[in-house]
């Protein structure tokens, strides 16, 4: 992620669908369409004012949309798609556009629909443990409508104060307390989704299982390829009775890593283990001053949650594992004052670590933990060679790794560099049995790695599946896929007017 130096106007290095010119030829029918269909206020035309959604937070990489729709309603959604498809427009979905990987990234005709006037919750039903949201809703925003009910939503994005839930849905998004919660995937128990022909339909519900096939599970992780998400219905937790947190250092990576697999091995399943290395201590130090340790190369911050006494008994024992394993300093925190401040280093990390380097890029590959020592000694050696600094900053529990490559992109060939030392962190994740992606999904940014990790027919059964919810590649083409078909090639019967999709791309 870019994050705070201007970064160069140029177009995307990227291949992406080579804009169709009949589309763009259509612009000002396409606006007054539009206009028509879900009122002027909804529809935003001037590049200016178009500026706002020109990236997400993978700002390496910027377009401005053909033009910004924001509906208010499915209906309005509905129509928007039906119009679209009918003229065989491009879609690009977004939330908050905090995604890392490029996924909301507009089409230069295409048109970007904003879900950001989707705020409602629309139900909270605690007799069955469950919210009924708008996908425009803050994954932060659930918590703290359901909160006075002592419940909470479990998934927590270290970006939870802005990203939206249509948007974690998409992403299959992760936080801090996956390891013991699940992720999205295993949170959500329902959704309302919009195809690109503008046809709507529910997918699972309050209940926790549906018949017929588990679509809802295709769709979670989607990446607003197969349709957009209107309602939302999540499973909620009740509050933990304690949870406390501990900092443990260490004087190596590799014996915090080490620590990570006992742990798991013991049969502990810890709320939380996140790791940082010396460069991201430092860094979110010095942004939320909570007193970690300075003198130490790692630093784990593992939460303890549930009745007293198993937080107490659970505490001892992972104390014990780490002073095993080396430990040099341990903090329990004393009141839930301090255990918010633990967390408030961690979860601020992405941002303080733009204070220490002009640029970085998140990349996000996941790991088999105990691989964990190998693969951080790797990626030093690696730093070496590409002659970049990395900070770590990761939810070591879940193996998820989240180097931050610093670099400045205004250094010629920086930006270059960075790109390729994370490729390369990524085929080390594949190569030792981990996956590409843990939680910030594909996008552009993993796109080309695809291959690394599935051969031709796994490709193939993926897109025969997006075809089937979307024949026309019209809804965010680009993202996951490496290689476009065309649907009739993959099997599907679903081609309109015979006409060739991104007639451009290479097809095999
Ligand atoms: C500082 C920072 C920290 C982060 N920390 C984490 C973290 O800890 N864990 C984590 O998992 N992620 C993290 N992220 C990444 C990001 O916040 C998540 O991927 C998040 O789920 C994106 O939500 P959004 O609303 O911003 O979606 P957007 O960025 O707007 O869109 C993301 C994708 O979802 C699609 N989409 C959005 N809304 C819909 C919809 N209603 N229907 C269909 N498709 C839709 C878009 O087309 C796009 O492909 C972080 C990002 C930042 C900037």
């Amino acid at each position: 992620m870019g994050a705070t130096a201007p970064v160069p106007p140029e177009a995307p290095r990227l291949a992406m669908p080579e804009p169709d010119a009949r589309v763009l030829a259509g612009r000002a029918g396409i606006v007054a369409d539009l206009r028509r269909l879900v009122g002027a206020g909804a529809v935003i035309d001037h590049p200016r004012a178009m500026r706002p959604y020109e990236s997400d937070a993978l700002t390496a990489h910027r377009q401005l949309p053909l033009v910004v729709v924001l509906p208010a309603t499915t209906a309005d959604v509905a129509a928007v798609l039906k119009y679209c498809h009918a003229r065989r427009i491009r879609v690009v979905p977004r939330g908050a556009g905090t995604s890392l990987s490029g996924g909301a990234l507009p089409l230069a005709d295409g048109v970007l629909l904003g879900l950001g006037k989707f705020t409602r919750i629309r139900e909270i039903d605690i007799a069955n443990r469950c919210a009924v949201v708008e996908p425009g809703v803050t994954n932060l925003g659930i918590t703290k409508a359901v909160e006075p009910h002592g419940f909470y939503y479990a998934p927590d994005p270290s970006s939870q104060i802005a990203c939206t839930i249509g948007g974690n849905v998409a992403e299959n998004s992760g936080g801090v307390h996956c390891l013991k919660y699940g992720l999205t995937t295993h949170n959500v128990l329902g959704a309302e989704l919009v195809l690109m022909t503008g046809e709507i339909v529910r997918l699972g519900g309050k209940h926790l299982d549906a018949g017929g096939l588990d679509l809802l599970s295709v769709v979670i992780g989607s990446e607003g390829l197969l349709g957009v998400v209107t309602e939302v219905t999540v499973r909620l937790l009740k509050k933990p009775q304690t949870a406390r947190a501990v900092l443990v250092g260490f004087p190596s990576s590799e014996s915090a890593g080490d620590c990570v697999a006992r742990i798991i091995a013991a049969g502990i399943i810890p709320a939380g283990i996140e790791m940082m290395d010396k460069d991201a201590i430092a860094a979110a130090e010095a942004f939320v001053n909570v007193g970690y340790p300075l003198d130490v190369e790692a630093l784990l911050i593992v939460e303890l949650d549930g009745p007293e006494a198993e937080c107490a008994h659970l505490l001892g024992a992972v104390e014990a594992l780490a002073r095993d394993c080396g430990a040099t300093t341990l903090r329990v925190s004393q009141n839930e004052e301090e255990r918010l401040g633990f967390w408030a280093g961690r979860k601020a990390a992405f941002p303080a670590v733009g204070r220490i380097s002009p640029d970085y890029l998140c990349m996000d590959g996941t790991i088999p933990r105990r691989q964990l020592p190998f693969v951080l000694a790797r990626m030093r050696e690696l730093s070496l060679r590409y002659g970049l600094r990395v900070a770590n900053v990761f939810h070591a529990g879940d193996g998820n790794l989240h180097p931050l490559i610093l670099y400045n992109a205004n250094a010629p060939g920086e930006l270059e560099a960075a790109e390729a030392f994370g490729a390369d962190i990524l085929r080390l994740c594949v190569a030792v049995g981990g996956v590409l992606t843990g939680e910030h999904g594909v996008g552009i940014e993993k796109r080309d790695l695809m291959p690394e990790m599935f051969n031709a027919t796994d490709l193939a059964q993926q897109q025969r599946l997006k075809c089937a919810f979307d024949g026309e590649s019209l809804l965010n083409p680009g993202k996951v896929f490496p290689t476009l078909h065309r649907c009739a090639e993959m099997g599907a019967m679903h081609v309109s007017g015979g006409a060739l999709p991104f007639p451009d791309l290479p097809r095999f």
